[in-house]
């Protein structure tokens, strides 16, 4: 059977990773950007990245970088995009006005068995759709850099978003081989930058404290907590740490519990004399002038790393 159309709004960075994820599965996407020179930029881009992942063993899919590829086309309008759509994934810049804009446009269009996720990092959905005649259409479909690499999504819906909406989102994303997660409402951060700072908030410390130097810092994540965090999450972890969670936490949660009052409370700013600080340590392994060589080598290895995960 034919896949279900994609529309994808805002052709930068994540629009591009969203056309590939949905292209490698088979979707027809339809690109719409605010400059039309930007939508051929992008599908360029498209074009000789899946080729070179192609070459590298990391294309997605079963089908070949210039079959996806030819799935992807560019559109005009935004009424072209969307026509016959049956998801689409909104990828402008993180303005609330700027997306406001951009969903009130899309408003008109929006047919009954369309949904419409916005790419947002921080902004809830009812920031800026709730006056739009099809809100309940509409939730965050969060995902995180570099997509195609990282699964992860956080499926926020607002206060009116219909359980259906959320639910077909859910099972699009994981028939494209990405990892959604839905939160029951719209808090700030959702789930992963609420984990993701409270880490940063005690590294932060410790390393204002002078406990350890940055390096040993992220050595703590990189070669301790991350590498089991890429296959069991922290709850398996206290599962597989003792005889069950439960019994962890009789055994374990005192202990737990001491250190924690002594972890310095949130919230923690981070300021910029501590960064410069943290520079200084940083920048001599990574100078500012290799900061985007250095995002290329992460990806690299995010790739081997989610083909590992594939074959395991
Ligand atoms: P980007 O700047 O790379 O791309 C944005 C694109 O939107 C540009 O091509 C721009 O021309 C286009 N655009 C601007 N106004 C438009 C309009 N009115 N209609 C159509 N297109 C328009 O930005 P990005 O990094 O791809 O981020 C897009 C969204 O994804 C943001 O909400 C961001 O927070 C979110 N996000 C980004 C990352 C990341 O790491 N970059 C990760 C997760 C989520």
């Amino acid at each position: 059977a034919e896949k279900e159309k994609i529309a994808i709004v805002g052709s930068g960075l994540i629009g591009q990773s969203w056309s590939m994820i949905f292209a490698g599965s088979g979707h027809k996407v339809a690109i719409f950007d605010i400059y039309p020179e930007q939508v051929s930029k992008a599908l360029d881009n498209i074009r000789s990245t899946l080729t070179g992942y192609e070459a590298q063993g990391c294309l997605r899919g079963e089908l070949s970088a210039t079959q996806q590829a030819e799935l992807i086309s560019g559109s005009s309008s935004l009424e072209d995009c969307l026509r016959g759509a049956q998801y689409v994934q909104e990828c402008v810049p993180e303005s609330v006005d700027l997306k406001r804009g951009v969903f009130e446009q899309m408003d008109e269009f929006i047919t009954e068995d369309m949904v419409v996720a916005t790419s947002s990092s921080c902004l809830a959905v009812s920031q800026f759709a709730s006056g739009l005649r099809n809100k309940q259409r509409t939730l965050v479909a969060h995902p995180v850099n570099p997509p195609y690499f990282i699964p992860l999504v956080e499926i926020v819906p607002g206060p009116w978003t219909l359980p259906e909406v959320t639910a077909k989102t859910r099972s699009l994303l994981e028939s494209v081989g990405q990892s959604p997660v839905t939160l029951s409402k719209e808090v700030a951060g959702f789930a992963l930058n609420r984990i993701q700072y409270s880490i940063i908030n005690e590294c932060w410390s410790m390393f204002k404290e002078g406990l350890l130097s940055a390096a040993d810092i992220d050595k703590v994540m990189v070669n301790g907590l991350g590498p089991r965090y890429a296959f069991i999450g922290p709850l398996e972890t206290m599962h597989l740490n003792a005889d069950g969670i439960v019994d962890y936490c009789k055994r374990y949660g005192q202990g737990a519990y001491n250190v924690c009052a002594t972890l310095t409370p949130p919230p923690v700013l981070y300021d910029v004399p501590t960064a410069q600080r943290v520079l200084q340590e940083l920048e001599q392994v990574i100078p500012l002038d290799q900061v985007a060589e250095r995002r290329r080598w992460r990806d690299h290895r995010l790739a081997s790393l989610a083909s590992l995960k594939n074959k395991l």
